[in-house]
């Protein structure tokens, strides 16, 4: 027998997040099916962290709409779920007239959209914003902001979990069949799920779901963007993000402060066929640091920590013209599914508009009963690096796990990784930690703390070594031991045999 739901949401990044979490505000029983182990191994936790102001967008379209919504809302989100948001402002800088004109009919377009207090400024007034950026003039965006992208899509799926929603990681959809009775019954890759509502919140598989519900005309290609990230010391010289002039379809490469104090560099935008392989060239890495060079001459090859990638799903016409998001119910195909095309950026931005027009095309055809119990608020994760040094001794003195540093590089304690490990949504991976507590992330990326992790995992979730994921499904981290006479796991990593790394 299958597991009967009001809704079931088909993907738990951002936006599939986004929507669960605004649906639990309705009397619903809710199931998120994801195929990943966790809700930011896609796109999610693959971008720039940006919140955008919503003036790159076209006038009208529901990309500007949501974005200029997304960022009026980010501070107050921010403080109802506990994430980490810097409303820091952002400047596209420019050199030649072509670039003014640019500047000045991208300002014109954010005026119309509803973008706040945009305005173009002198050279002076650029290097009092960012010292080191380069640019004899710059459209400045006092309303953009960085964000981080895990943790605000674990605080949006983990908000949505304590108000009742199932998360299922480790599902991917196979099959969708309507059934008689108007119920979709949902093969995945484990069990099967029943549903009277399915939103295809994909992301990158948007296009497979659409077929699965019988809906095939939605071509969707993707754009691969590859990152460069620099040394978190590197963050003091960037109190901003600095973007080139944008074209009508790619805002360039830029240099992005984050919320953790490092600093990215990207992306690149190249069409891809593959939507999982997220290997970075060396040629893109040359290319990324010598065209950000240009706007921002403070990358130098020793700040280069890590490299990573993010592909965008772009809704296209059949002349492959890019086209704005495409979320809409197709009553005559597809009745009670809502399918979400083409979520590409300014989708971290503008996630929970995007969940709340869902919802409306939902209650424009049917009911839904307020939940008297859900409660928007999820408490912030504490962190040893942010308290005072009265604080810490309080909180040592309570639980001695806050005074065990895991993490040296990002002073990250045992009891935070203890926190991560038993997260509301049961991610059981390497990565899971990760992006939860930041550790792994520093200049040693793991180097000294990802083996003390991985015992901890052991130990906590009572895992064998051999059972220890890094971050997706068959990412086992170790095949066995390599010697018969290996002790077993003594949950001390300097305790450990030879052979377990
Ligand atoms: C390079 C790059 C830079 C970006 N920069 C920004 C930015 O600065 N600001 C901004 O606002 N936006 C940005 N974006 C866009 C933003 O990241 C995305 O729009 C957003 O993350 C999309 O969220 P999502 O939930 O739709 O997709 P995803 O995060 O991809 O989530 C979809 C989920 O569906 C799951 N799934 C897929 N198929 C199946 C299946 N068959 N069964 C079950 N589960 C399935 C996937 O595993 C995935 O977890 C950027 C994107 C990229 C690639």
């Amino acid at each position: 027998m299958e597991k009967l739901f009001d809704v079931c949401v088909i993907g738990g990044g951002v936006v599939g997040s986004a929507i669960a979490r605004e649906l639990s505000r309705y009397r619903l029983k809710i199931g998120v099916l994801e195929k990943n182990l966790d809700v930011v191994n896609e796109t999610s936790g693959r971008n720039s962290g940006v919140v955008h102001g919503g003036f790159a967008y076209d006038t009208g379209s529901l990309k500007a709409r949501f974005c200029v919504e997304g960022n009026r809302m980010m501070g107050e989100l921010s403080k109802e779920l506990g994430f980490s948001f810097l409303r820091c402002g952002k400047v596209l800088v420019g050199n030649s007239r072509e670039d003014m004109q640019n500047l000045e009919r991208t300002l014109k377009q954010g005026q119309e959209n509803g973008s706040r207090d945009l305005q173009i400024i002198g050279e002076d007034r650029l290097h009092e914003l960012v010292p080191c950026a380069v640019g004899k003039f710059a459209m400045y965006s006092p309303w953009s902001g960085v964000l981080d992208p895990f943790g605000y899509t674990i605080a949006l799926a983990e908000n949505a979990a304590e108000n009742g929603v199932s998360y299922f990681l480790g599902r991917e959809v196979k099959g969708i069949h309507p059934g008689e009775d108007g119920i979709y019954v949902i093969e995945t890759s484990r069990e099967k799920f029943a549903a009277r509502w399915v939103i295809n919140s994909a992301g990158l598989g948007c296009g497979k779901i659409s077929e699965m519900l019988g809906i095939s005309d939605c071509r969707v290609i993707g754009s691969k963007g590859d990152y460069i990230i620099l040394d978190p010391r590197t963050g003091e010289m960037l109190p901003m993000p600095v973007y080139p002039v944008p074209s009508n379809t790619y805002m360039g490469i830029h240099v992005t402060n984050t919320t953790e104090g490092n600093v990215i560099v990207g992306p690149n935008a190249e069409n891809v066929t593959d939507f999982s392989y997220y290997g970075v060239l060396q040629k893109n890495l040359d290319y990324l640091a010598e065209s950000a060079f240009r706007i921002w001459p403070h990358i130098k090859k020793k700040d280069i920590i890590r490299t990573y990638s993010g592909i965008l799903p772009k809704w296209v016409d059949e002349n492959g013209v890019i086209q704005d998001f495409r979320i809409e119910i197709r009553d005559d195909i597809a009745p009670r599914a809502v399918n979400l095309i083409g979520i590409e950026s300014p989708g971290l931005t503008a996630a929970v508009p995007i969940a709340r027009y869902v919802i409306e095309l939902m209650r424009e055809r049917e009911k839904f009963e307020e939940n008297p119990v859900f409660t928007p608020r999820r408490e912030a994760p504490l962190r040893l690096k942010d308290l005072t040094e009265r604080e810490m001794k309080k909180r040592i003195a309570e639980d001695p796990a806050w005074g065990e540093l895991v993490c040296r590089c990002l002073k990250v304690s045992k009891a935070e990784i203890l926190r991560a490990i038993h997260n509301p949504l049961g991610v059981s991976t390497l990565t899971g930690v990760k992006y939860r507590t930041r550790s792994m992330m520093g200049r040693c990326q793991g180097g000294y703390c990802q083996m003390r992790i991985v015992s901890m995992l052991e130990e906590e979730l009572g895992l064998r070594e051999t059972e220890i994921r890094y971050d997706r499904e068959n990412s086992y981290l170790f095949s066995g031991k390599v010697r018969d006479d290996a002790p077993e796991s003594s949950g001390d990593p300097e305790n450990r045999g030879e052979g377990a790394g």
